[in-house]
């Protein structure tokens, strides 16, 4: 038994090693990755429900190593972040996602919108302000183009997170709430952030048609979002299922595999030609 016990350790022991190695390389190979253009967007339709037209698009940021391969944004993000790296990495994805709009605009779709996750680094980052609004008159595109979308985890310092949120608004970007209902969800900051939508969370759209529960989370969260004035989005539409429940709750748009997945920039080019 002492034996196996030793064994067991020595097991686990290597498994540590193989996961903190297996973090340093991702970490080494993120520090050049932005000098050696290894990174892309991809972005996924959002649409509009009363139209069922393309509204806006999410950029969704890619990274494809020549060592580690694809390694997704779930993976990698995180570490960005640790390290820092997501403030230069950050500032990429917003000037990309911001002349791949303008390139739209200039191919004729000039009612499009693009949304840009923001982490909490990048939230928290003292010249946040002064970089979007820079972004936005070097590339001339309408602040009113541009969605920031932040998580709820972001805002727990609720007097900062207030004050950066009303100088977003100033320089006259929309602001949306992320994966909404999976953080610490104070209702009553819905009301004193300056805020315009909401997107609800994969994990309460994928069991919609099938659990009571999920459409009651779901259609609270839209009765509440309307009375306060925000528009709402559903995340991770897969079905017509799903999305005939959500409609008939009036909600306002949705994005999910059921229109596409994401697309890079000329497959989504063509997807708008088709549904614009
Ligand atoms: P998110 O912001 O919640 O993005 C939605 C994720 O759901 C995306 O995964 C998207 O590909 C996926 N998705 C969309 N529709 C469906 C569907 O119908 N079913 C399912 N199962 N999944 C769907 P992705 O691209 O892997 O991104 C994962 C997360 O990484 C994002 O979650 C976001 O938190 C983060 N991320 C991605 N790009 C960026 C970026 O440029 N900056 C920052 N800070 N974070 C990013
Ligand atoms: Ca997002
Ligand atoms: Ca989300
Ligand atoms: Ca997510």
């Amino acid at each position: 038994a002492k034996k196996e016990g030793r064994n067991n350790f020595q097991f686990y022991n290597k498994l540590l090693d193989k996961k903190n190695h297996e973090r340093l390389e991702i970490e080494n190979q993120l520090r050049k990755a932005l000098d050696m253009n290894e990174f892309s967007l991809q972005f996924q339709p959002i649409m509009d429900l009363t139209s069922n037209e393309i509204k806006s698009v999410e950029a969704l940021i890619r990274w494809n190593n020549p060592i580690l391969g694809k390694v997704s944004p779930d993976r990698f993000i995180p570490i960005t972040e640790e390290t820092g790296l997501i403030i230069s990495i950050g500032e990429w994805v917003l000037r990309t996602a911001c002349l791949q709009l303008k390139s739209w605009e200039n191919n004729g779709f000039h009612s499009l919108k693009i949304s840009v996750n923001l982490s909490i680094r990048q939230f928290y980052q003292p010249n946040l302000i002064s970089m979007i609004d820079n972004i936005i008159k070097e590339i001339e595109i309408n602040p009113s183009k541009l969605t920031i979308e932040i998580t709820e985890s972001m805002t727990m310092d609720v007097e900062t997170a207030t004050s950066i949120l009303y100088e977003l608004k100033n320089i006259g970007v929309n602001i949306s709430i992320d994966d909404f209902g999976t953080g610490y969800s104070s209702l009553s900051y819905l009301k004193t952030f300056p805020i315009d939508s909401l997107k609800i969370d994969q994990s309460f759209i994928s069991d919609i048609n099938k659990s009571k529960d999920d459409e009651n989370i779901a259609t609270t969260i839209l009765v509440i979002a309307h009375n306060l004035g925000l528009s709402v989005i559903a995340e991770g539409v897969e079905s017509k299922d799903q999305l005939e429940i959500l409609k008939r709750h009036k909600c306002d748009e949705a994005q999910g595999y059921l229109f596409s997945k994401p697309l890079n920039s000329d497959d989504m080019l063509h997807f708008l030609r088709l549904n614009s």
